[in-house]
């Protein structure tokens, strides 16, 4: 592959997918690795190359040489700008992983400063004086506050991240973002000099993001959400280095097509309810699972007549009452494994049937899917809905995937994605 224009580590699967969608529609062809590549894989020419981790919760060490492995393959491929993406609520203990991985990127890279933002003015994520808003509340008094894994219960960027870190973090506000680009490399200027290493960016709408964007045009690392990025794109386009409007037309994928549900969040029940109207659809059932029923192969005999150009449904999708009762027969966790691998099978049976086009809804399913199918990549297309492109992914068999997280899409996007692959 050519030189890449810009090249990020992200912490997990569907934030890559988010900040993926973002380069997209800012007019680069990117591409989404899954964990580092294997030597000699094949990458397509492309803008930007993601390397999506799971590193989000893992031990602060692990995800620090995670990131460092995936930054040297960037390196490698000739990366001009490097991205760190994290989660739009800053999702970190005391021990990190975001500061420590920062600053491992910072010190592999030889550079001193880097900037810290995860707004997202179009999810309500906004950061004003440091302190990072859900909505109109405090992230600290955000359901965020009880996470089982990164319960945030402080507001401030500002402390939360020098708790993280060895070098001395800073702030540059939101009066200076409003003043422009200028007045934002200033307030960095002086507060590199002032010996500051991180600066956490305020940034209240897109605007901003515009603005910042420009600002940190020749910083070797950015460090956001994916509302960060936004603004970096347009910096190459000035510098002639990229062309706008150009994307990245998906290849033409054929082969039967089917629907894999395993979220049960309620825009999902709703578009599973919506499609069983009018498509075939088979319910999968926790507990037959765990009674050791053939549940793959009963989904897949059932699958095989009718298979093809219409999609079929193969959901587990169920109201919050059953999830519940089947999580205090088989406890949470169980519960979502065995659904998982359940739904991983069938993935594989149906692709082996001759299914290529292949919709997932779940975050969780989708990671899970994508990783039994042995995808290593995905080219990334046009969105269907907000945050859910049409990807195709890379080596054989290829396959056109949307991988939808929980609570995305309209009612009817199970039966509108197919209408829309480019
Ligand atoms: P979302 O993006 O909506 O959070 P995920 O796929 O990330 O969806 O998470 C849904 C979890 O619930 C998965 O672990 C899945 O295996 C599990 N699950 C799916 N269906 C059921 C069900 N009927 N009962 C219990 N757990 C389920």
């Amino acid at each position: 592959m050519g030189q890449l224009l810009f090249g990020a580590v992200a912490d997990d699967f569907t934030g890559a997918t988010d900040l993926a969608s973002t380069l997209v529609k800012a007019g680069m062809r990117t591409v989404q690795l899954l964990g580092v590549p294997r030597p000699g894989f094949p990458v397509p020419d492309a803008d930007a190359v993601i390397v999506a981790l799971k590193s989000r919760s893992n031990p602060v060490a692990e995800a620090v040489q995670q990131s460092l492995a995936a930054l040297d393959w960037l390196r490698k491929a000739g990366t001009r700008q490097f991205y760190f993406k994290y989660c739009s609520t800053f999702d970190s203990t005391p021990q990190g992983n975001i500061g420590p991985v920062a600053e491992a990127l910072c010190e592999s890279l030889g550079t001193d400063f880097t900037v810290f933002n995860p707004s997202f003015p179009t999810n309500k994520r906004t950061v004003y004086q440091g302190y990072l808003f859900v909505g109109d509340v405090l992230l600290s008094e955000s359901s965020m506050r009880h996470h089982p894994l990164t319960p945030m219960t402080d507001p401030s960027l500002v402390r939360v991240l020098q708790q993280q870190t060895r070098g001395k973090v800073g702030l540059v506000p939101a009066a200076v973002v409003e003043a422009g680009a200028e007045a934002v490399r200033a307030a960095i200027a002086k507060l590199r000099a002032d010996g500051v290493r991180h600066a956490v960016l305020d940034s209240l709408s897109d605007r901003h993001l515009a603005i910042l964007g420009e600002a940190c045009a020749d910083l070797p690392l950015v460090t956001g959400g994916s509302g960060m990025a936004m603004g970096l794109p347009a910096n190459f386009v000035r510098q002639g280095l990229l062309k706008t409007g150009q994307g990245m037309a998906l290849p033409a994928v054929a082969g039967h097509a089917a629907v894999l549900a395993g979220s049960c969040s309620a825009a999902t029940q709703a578009q599973v309810a919506n499609m069983k109207q009018t498509h075939d659809a088979f319910e999968i059932d926790p507990l037959s699972i765990a009674r050791g029923e053939d549940v793959v192969g009963k989904a897949l005999e059932w699958a095989g007549a009718r298979l093809g150009d219409r999609p079929i449904l193969l959901y587990s999708t169920a109201s919050p009452d059953a999830v519940s009762a089947v999580q205090s027969q088989l406890g949470r966790a169980h519960a979502g494994t065995l659904v998982e691998e359940t739904l991983s099978q069938i993935a594989k049976g149906l692709v082996a049937r001759g299914v290529r086009r292949l919709v997932v809804a779940g975050g969780e399913t989708s990671g899970a899917v994508v990783g039994a199918l042995g995808v290593e990549g995905l080219m990334i297309g046009a969105e269907i809905d907000p945050g859910v492109p049409w990807t195709a992914s890379l080596g054989e068999p290829r396959l056109a995937l949307a991988l939808k997280s929980g609570n995305f899409g309209t009612v009817d996007f199970f039966t509108k994605a197919f209408g829309v692959y480019r």
